[in-house]
């Protein structure tokens, strides 16, 4: 199928000319800055940030291996799963597939801008279930969310089936890598070229350890972030998120990898431990930080680790994970005290 993206953007988006700001009119740099109702004493904050992260977004695209025109950056990847319906999705007439279970961000985003729900279930093995996502699809549906690895069930999603979706489909296919750096699998960016109607979403909050700065990204067609321009406020991410993010992807790369291989190996260490309480049913495979892991009385064992001062995320109402908890991957120490708990409640 042919992907014609101006037949799928909200026509008001499409005829829209992204807001021009103080710093977007003016691009070269002038001694004396008076155009912008700044504050002139200096404090370091006083000046707008640069609106388009220029300098960030040249690092990023050296680290992924793709341009700087195919980004777009948020404040955390929850901006652009929120922009995305407001630039594909007509309120209260257009609707978005989501894989279930999954992030729940989607469906709140979805409910926010009016878009219809419609839920695709995962299998059994939390894959994708291609022909229940293709009898969902109608020509009002501009959105499949998919994520991978998955929250909660922590599995890669094949990637054959995405790009069996997204050749055959005439909206946009996203795929929400938040935790692909803890996988061994190849990222969907690889797609990118082959595929305009994809857009990948990761993360600085997980693996690079920067939750608190809310720094996300979408990346996808030149075309595509051109309408997520058109869309964003002027300075969506400010000042101290865009040095701290500088500074990590400049400076801290190696001391980043080293705590993606500790948390893989503490993952595949809890997974083993976890195998050995009796009350534990199944861990499921994961290529995330965390583990979901279907136990006897999930709920009692929530409540009480609880009591111990232990939070975990308790997944057990959830379709599909009926009677799972989810578990990040803490330090070994934080590790080791979880499993020693959960031995002392067996
Ligand atoms: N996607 C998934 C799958 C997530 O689990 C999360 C956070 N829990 C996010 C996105 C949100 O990421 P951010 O902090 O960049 O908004």
């Amino acid at each position: 199928m042919t992907f014609n993206l101006n037949k799928i953007v909200s026509p008001n988006i499409l005829s829209l000319a992204p807001y021009r700001c103080a710093r977007d009119e003016f691009e070269g740099s002038a001694e004396i800055y008076l155009d912008a109702n700044e504050n002139p004493f200096d404090n370091g904050l006083n000046r707008y940030p640069d609106p388009y992260q220029t300098e960030l977004k040249k690092e990023i695209a050296s680290l992924k291996n793709i341009s700087e025109e195919s980004i777009f950056l948020g404040n955390g990847s929850d901006e652009a799963i929120d922009l995305l319906f407001r630039i594909f999705c007509i309120p209260g007439k257009d609707n978005y597939i989501a894989i279930t279970p999954s992030y729940g961000m989607y469906e709140v985003c979805g409910n926010v801008n009016n878009v219809e729900r419609r839920a695709a279930l995962l299998t059994d093995n939390f894959e994708i279930d291609l022909p229940q996502i293709n009898s969902q699809i109608d020509s009002n549906t501009k959105l499949i969310f998919l994520c991978s690895p998955n929250n909660p069930s922590g599995n890669i999603l094949d990637v054959n089936a995405v790009q069996a979706l997204a050749n055959n489909f005439h909206g946009v296919v996203v795929i929400d890598e938040a935790y692909i750096d803890f996988s061994f699998s190849e990222s969907a960016t690889t797609l990118l070229e082959k595929y305009p109607n994809i857009v990948v979403l990761q993360t600085l909050s997980k693996a690079w350890g920067l939750a608190a700065i809310r720094l996300g990204m979408a990346m996808a067609s030149k075309d595509i972030i051109t309408l997520f321009n058109k869309v964003k406020y002027p300075y969506n991410v400010n000042l101290l998120t865009q040095e701290k993010a500088l500074e990590y992807l400049k400076e801290k790369k190696e001391m980043v990898s080293q705590q993606i291989a500790e948390i893989i190996s503490e993952r595949e260490r809890v997974k083993e431990l976890l195998s050995t309480i009796p009350a534990v049913i199944k861990v499921f495979p994961s290529e995330a930080n965390f583990l979901l892991v279907k136990m006897d009385e999930a709920e009692n064992i929530y409540s009480t680790l609880l009591k111990k001062g232990t939070v975990v995320r308790n997944r057990s109402k959830v379709i599909l994970c009926e009677g799972c908890l989810r578990i990040t991957i803490g330090t070994p120490i934080e590790n080791q005290k979880i499993i020693e708990q959960l031995t002392e409640i067996i």
